[in-house]
């Protein structure tokens, strides 16, 4: 399977920023290690500033296609543009994006390089945080496809983090301000989304930009984009970001989130990995040249760059009679087809021709 969309590259960006040309601010604050500009863009003017940036991770994409939707929500809006001040940093990690990588060049996760900001892309975002001294911080990422809210079979098609700003977790006032906006966002998306957000688990890690903002004082508020069914594109989960970032945003307007408590925060069931990709029934094994019949196999999706699409790459995950996991698929072997055997060796990828037509 192939997914086009979830490839965002920086000249879908360039794309993008040439059609607000003359709407809109926009600065370059730097460069990637292999020299691809880092833009900001700049609106509004309102008292209140809050400070965007996505895909630090290169192969997170829905929340930038998301932000995008969002630039232009804003551009429209009077509201927004009065109340607020933007400033977006739309690609923080361009090198990453054009390889749909996680990592930089260098090979460095951004999100582990808060302190030592070792990497140009980090220091840019470190740079911006204290120059912008933002009221407010939004972290936007996507998340795996293995996650479900809490130990339901729903799927997590969101899910927030209100970032530790220590060890042992204190709820400081700042932190407590991104709660109350993420339980405020949580309200909007219950009725869109019933039992579908998660929350995610706030063990603290000063590497982290998030917890080191949240640890200077800024609420900061962690977004990431989920997986529902066979929405490999993750369309609906962009509008689903979306909806939760114009619900933050008119939040902070109205002051509608200091009528939410804390332990609203805490009710979002936190996120555990339930999830695999597909499930098929009826198999027959070959294990270490054991044979096992009428197993469930699990499979999760690797994605791999090629042409400028993402590649679905089916790899083995685990089988059993029974598994304790939940799919976003599942294939139904018949008797024909379930008698092949099929070899199974863990993380290795699968001759998926087997089950094409299926
Ligand atoms: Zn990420």
């Amino acid at each position: 399977m192939v997914v086009n969309d979830r490839y965002f590259p920086p000249q879908k960006l360039s794309s993008f920023l040439n059609e607000l040309s003359g709407r809109i601010q926009i600065d370059l604050l730097g460069k990637s290690v292999k020299n691809s500009p880092i833009y900001g863009l700049k609106i509004g003017s309102g008292i209140k500033k809050i400070l965007i940036w996505s895909q630090m991770h290169g192969n997170e994409t829905t929340c930038t296609r998301a932000l995008c939707e969002l630039i232009k929500v804003i551009l429209n809006s009077e509201s927004y543009k009065k109340n607020i001040s933007f400033l977006i940093i739309p690609q923080l990690n361009p090198d990453g994006a054009e390889e749909y990588s996680r990592f930089n060049l260098n090979k460095i996760d951004l999100n582990r390089d808060a302190i030592t900001l070792s990497q140009p892309e980090s220091r840019v975002l470190n740079m911006m945080f204290w120059k912008f001294k933002p009221d407010y911080c939004f972290n936007l990422h996507d998340q795996r496809s293995v996650f479900s809210a809490g130990d339901s079979k729903n799927a997590a098609i969101i899910s927030f983090l209100s970032p530790a700003v220590d060890n042992v977790k204190t709820i400081s006032d700042s932190r407590k301000e991104s709660m109350l906006l993420i339980a405020e966002i949580n309200r909007t998306l219950q009725k869109k989304i019933p039992g579908q957000v998660g929350r995610y688990n706030d063990a603290y890690n000063e590497n982290c930009f998030g917890d080191n903002f949240s640890k200077n004082g800024i609420p900061t508020l962690l977004f990431e984009a989920g997986h529902t069914g066979e929405d490999y594109s993750r369309s609906f989960s962009k509008d689903i970001l979306l909806l939760s970032m114009k619900s933050a945003l008119n939040s902070i307007i109205n002051k509608t989130f200091l009528k939410r408590l804390t332990k609203d925060y805490f009710k979002i069931p936190e996120n555990r990995e339930k999830y695999v990709d597909l499930i098929i029934n009826n198999a027959t094994v070959v294990d270490q040249d054991l044979i096992y019949h009428k197993r469930q196999i699990a499979i999760l999706y690797n994605e791999v760059l090629k042409d400028q699409g993402i590649i679905l790459q089916p790899i083995f995950h685990s089988h059993a009679k029974r598994l304790e996991l939940y799919s976003h698929r599942v294939i139904q072997l018949d008797k024909e087809l379930s008698l092949n055997k099929i070899n199974f060796k863990k993380n290795q990828i699968i001759d998926f021709s087997f089950f094409s037509n299926k």
